[in-house]
């Protein structure tokens, strides 16, 4: 459990390293750790990833997010999809 925020870091690190294959590695690393030991991720965590790609999501970079009727709306620019998470 304490390994998530470090490999989140590193999948972030790498992302911005240019590195999109590594950054993918380390967060297909986070979701099967999750899925593994049964845990459920943070919210914080959780929208960090694409739910379609698992792509980590750097706003600004690699996805847009928008609020609408109370709910953030992520657009992920990797497999251009729309993700709906809750505001709360
Ligand atoms: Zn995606």
């Amino acid at each position: 459990m304490q390994r998530i925020p470090q490999i989140l870091e590193k999948a972030k690190k790498a992302y911005k390293a240019g590195n999109k294959r590594l950054a993918l590695v380390y967060s297909k690393k986070v979701r099967h750790l999750s899925n593994r030991h049964k845990l459920r991720l943070p919210i914080a965590v959780k929208r960090q990833f694409c739910r379609h790609c698992s792509h980590v999501l750097i706003p600004g970079v690699n996805c847009r997010i928008r609020t609408r009727e109370g709910k953030l709306v992520v657009y992920c620019l990797e497999c251009r999809k729309f993700s709906k998470m809750s505001l709360r």
